[in-house]
C-alpha cells in the first residue's frame, strides 16, 4: 500500500526511487534525509542505506494496483531527475504513471533542466498526460526563478511550482504558463523564517494570473501551531484534475498490460517487475 500523506497538497507518496543528495539552500533542513538517516543500518527497514540513492524497482507498478483514483505525490524522499537515476528507469516511471490514469501524479524536482530535457525528447508521451503534473522548487531568486523557466520552457502539460520553503522575496515571478502555485514555511529545528509580504506578494501575483494558489503552512519549529490561515482564511485551491474514473478490474489489468507494453521488453521488466 501507499503511505498515506500528511502533506496538506496530495493523498498519497509513491517512491520508486529513494534517497538524494542537497543542491540549493531549499535542502538544507531536508526533511527526506532527516527521517531517512534515523533508520541507517536498521537492517530490513526500508531506508537501511539511510538517504544514500536507490532504486525501488518492486515499488514500480504500485499505483497501478491502488484501486481508487488519488492524488499521488511522486518521490517525496528523493528527487527522480537526479543525475545518477538512469534515463531508461525515469522512462518506466512514467510508463506507470501514463497507464494509471486514474490517478492524478504530482512530480517536483530541483533537477528543472534535466527534467525539461527528457520530457522534451525522451518523456514527450508523458509530458502530454493530463494526469501528470511537473512542478520545480523555488525557495529563493537565486536558484527558483532559473527553475521557473526551465519548466516553462518544457513541453509539460501541466506545470506548478512548490514555494517551499520560502526564504525570501521573491520579487515579480513570471507565471505565464504556470498551472498552480502552493507556498509554504519552513518547519522543524532550525526553521528559517518566511515573512507574510513575501506570501502576500506571491498570493496578489496568482490573483492578477488567475493562477491556483495553495497555502501549506506559516512552519516554524512548531508549525501546527502556526497553522496555515493566511489573511483570515485557507487557500486549497488546485488545478484542474482530468483523470478517469475507478477502473474496473480489467481495466487495471490492461493498464498493467499497457505499461509493460509501453516500455518494451526492456524497461518494467530490466528493473525487475
Ligand atoms: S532535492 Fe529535495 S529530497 Fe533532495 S536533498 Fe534537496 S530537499 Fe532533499
Amino acid at each position: 500500500m501507499a503511505d498515506g500523506s500528511k502533506i496538506e497538497w496530495t493523498d498519497v507518496t509513491w517512491n520508486p526511487v529513494r534517497g538524494c543528495t542537497k543542491i540549493s539552500p531549499g535542502c538544507k533542513h531536508c526533511y527526506a534525509e532527516r527521517f531517512a538517516e534515523r533508520f541507517r543500518g536498521v537492517q530490513g527497514h526500508p531506508y537501511e542505506q539511510g538517504f544514500d540513492l536507490r532504486l525501488v524497482p518492486e515499488k514500480l507498478m504500485e499505483p497501478l494496483e491502488w484501486r481508487e483514483s488519488r492524488m499521488v505525490f511522486v518521490n517525496s524522499m528523493s528527487d527522480l531527475f537526479q543525475d545518477d537515476v538512469p534515463e531508461d528507469y525515469i522512462e518506466a516511471v512514467c510508463c506507470v504513471m501514463v497507464a494509471a490514469r486514474w490517478h492524478t501524479f504530482q512530480v517536483l524536482t530541483k533537477r528543472a533542466a534535466r527534467m525539461r530535457q527528457l520530457l522534451s525528447r525522451k518523456l514527450r508521451f508523458a509530458a502530454s498526460a493530463p494526469n501528470i503534473w511537473w512542478g520545480v522548487s523555488v525557495e529563493d531568486r537565486r536558484h527558483g526563478l532559473p527553475r521557473i523557466s526551465e519548466l516553462a520552457a518544457s513541453p509539460a502539460r501541466v506545470r506548478f511550482l512548490s514555494v517551499e520553503p520560502l526564504l525570501e522575496d521573491l520579487g515579480r515571478i513570471d507565471l505565464r504558463g504556470i498551472h498552480w502555485v502552493i507556498v509554504g514555511g519552513e518547519s522543524g529545528p532550525g526553521a528559517r523564517p518566511m515573512k507574510p509580504e513575501w506570501v502576500l506578494s506571491i498570493r496578489e501575483q496568482c490573483g492578477e494570473h488567475a493562477v491556483p494558489f495553495f497555502f501549506k503552512q506559516w512552519g516554524g519549529k512548531r508549525k501546527s501551531a502556526a497553522g496555515r490561515v493566511l489573511e483570515g482564511r485557507t487557500y486549497d485551491e488546485f488545478p484542474e484534475t482530468r483523470t478517469d474514473g475507478i477502473p474496473t478490474l480489467i481495466e487495471r489489468v490492461l493498464a498493467v498490460m499497457s505499461a509493460r507494453k509501453f516500455s518494451g521488453p526492456k524497461l518494467l521488466m530490466q528493473f525487475g517487475t
